[in-house]
């Protein structure tokens, strides 16, 4: 391994406050699966200082106990030495990406198409027919050993992708039609939603308008760079944030609204810490980007109190097939975990969910328990993912929900792929689909 450790020497005393109490252990999806101390944040930094200290070699073993992280924050937060868990593995990761080099894949996927945004449409194109034809291509097959995702004769579930990105369906200022006009917000899509989980974004849009708020979906946004962080292309990562902080600074507006707990976690925690450098001249530009982002849910709940327009006849929950369910449904909660753990945001789709009519609102047992999602994560460690999954999924069952609410599209797309293998039929959405449709 390179043994200049750039992205990991900066934090060389943060990987000594690890006392090896243990406590990260709790509540660990990785660790939960596999029962391996490697594959739990203790372990994780014994072996980074391992490799820093030319201890160990950092090798694909290690490789793959450092990408196999989900960054979902659980082991941040219990650490009573609040040892900065998620920067150390974001920056272990960016030393692998270093010293290793991304593949072919991850190169045009970082580099070409993220880092460059315009060939993203395209790329949107060229992967509704792959994905069509995945979804039709029958299990059992003399080809099966050939179709990806595909655990117990059940393949993965897959989102939608929409005909073209979302933000090319608006104008760049959308404006209210409130007789009461509030001001104006801007709204950053994120990947997901632009390119797949679109109704999330039309209602975002719609609850915003209807409140009172012009909307302004600025052109040129790029990924919140996410990905590129959990691939360990930080340069790109760098690049990026910092287009997204050139494109909405200049504008007049209160916040910069998100439905994505990942993007909103990324762009508000995660920029400060990657552009930073106090001695940068542009830190408080950083500062005055992140300070503006807010989830949706508490920009409804915080700003407002629950909307009094709240609509309470005429209501009908309906289910995947659209089909008007039974009245007053069960609705349990799903915390993301760049949601709660990330951003403080837990209550607020609560309120405004035991606010809806027609809904009855239960407490899933461990509802903020990771999903097992976590983008490039379930891509690289399906199998992983789905045990992870699987626990959710038998939460949700038990808390005898056919509605499943969440705050964030990554979530929202496992938790139907885990439903789906479970056999248990609900419908999830995101908690602004669901306010949307009772707002007048
Ligand atoms: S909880 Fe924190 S201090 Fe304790 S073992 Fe885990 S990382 Fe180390
Ligand atoms: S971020 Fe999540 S998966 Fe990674 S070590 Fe911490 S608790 Fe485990």
């Amino acid at each position: 391994m390179n043994k200049d450790y750039t992205f990991l020497a900066p934090l060389r005393d943060e990987v000594l406050k690890c006392i090896k109490c243990g406590l990260c252990m709790a509540g660990c999806p990785t660790y939960g699966i596999t029962k391996d101390e490697t594959m739990v944040a203790r372990g994780r930094l014994t072996l980074i200082k391992a490799v820093m200290e030319g201890g160990i070699d950092a090798s694909d073993k290690y490789e793959r106990y450092i990408t196999s992280c989900i960054g979902c924050l659980t082991c941040d937060i219990n650490c009573p030495s609040n040892v900065k868990i998620g920067d150390i593995i974001f920056a272990a990761k960016a030393q692998l990406a270093a010293t290793n080099g991304l593949n072919i894949i991850e190169w045009t996927a970082s580099r070409l198409v993220v880092g460059l945004r315009w060939p993203l449409p395209l790329i949107l194109r060229f992967f509704r027919l792959p994905m069509k034809i995945y979804d039709w291509l029958p299990v059992k097959s003399p080809f099966d050993s050939l179709i990806p995702f595909v655990r117990n004769n059940v393949k993965r579930r897959l989102p939608d992708i929409g005909k073209r990105p979302f933000s090319s369906q608006y104008p760049e200022i959308i404006k209210t039609t409130s007789k009461r006009p509030k001001g104006r917000v801007a709204f950053f899509p994120g990947c997901v939603i632009e390119l797949s989980t679109q109704d999330i974004g039309r209602a975002t849009v719609s609850i915003l308008n209807k409140l009172g708020y012009d909307v302004v979906i600025p052109e040129g946004q790029y990924c919140c760079g996410s990905p590129l962080q959990s691939l360990g292309d930080a340069a790109t990562a760098k690049k990026v944030a910092r287009k997204n902080i050139d494109v909405f600074s200049p504008l007049d507006i209160e916040a910069i609204i998100v439905s994505c707990a990942t993007c909103g976690h990324t762009l508000k925690k995660e920029y400060p810490v990657l552009l930073g450098d106090r001695a940068n001249g542009d830190y408080n530009k950083v500062r005055g980007f992140s300070e503006k982002i807010i989830d949706i849910h508490e920009f409804i709940v915080s700003h407002h109190g629950i909307p009094n327009q709240v609509r309470n006849d005429n209501y009908q929950v309906r289910n995947n097939n659209n089909q008007v369910q039974a009245n007053r449904q069960r609705v349990t909660f799903h915390d993301p975990c760049h949601l709660k753990k990330g951003m403080g945001v837990y209550q607020h789709p609560r309120d405004i969910l035991k606010s809806l009519p027609q809904a009855e609102f239960v407490e899933m047992e461990d509802a903020d328990a990771c999903c097992g999602f976590g983008g490039i994560f379930s891509l690289y460690y399906y199998e992983l993912a789905a045990k992870i999954g699987e626990r959710k999924a038998e939460n949700i069952k038990r808390s005898g929900s056919r509605i499943v609410a969440t705050g964030c599209p990554g979530c929202k797309i496992h938790i139907e792929d885990s439903l789906h293998r479970a056999g248990y039929d609900a419908t999830v959405r995101h908690t602004v689909e669901l306010l949307d449709e009772v707002l007048n």
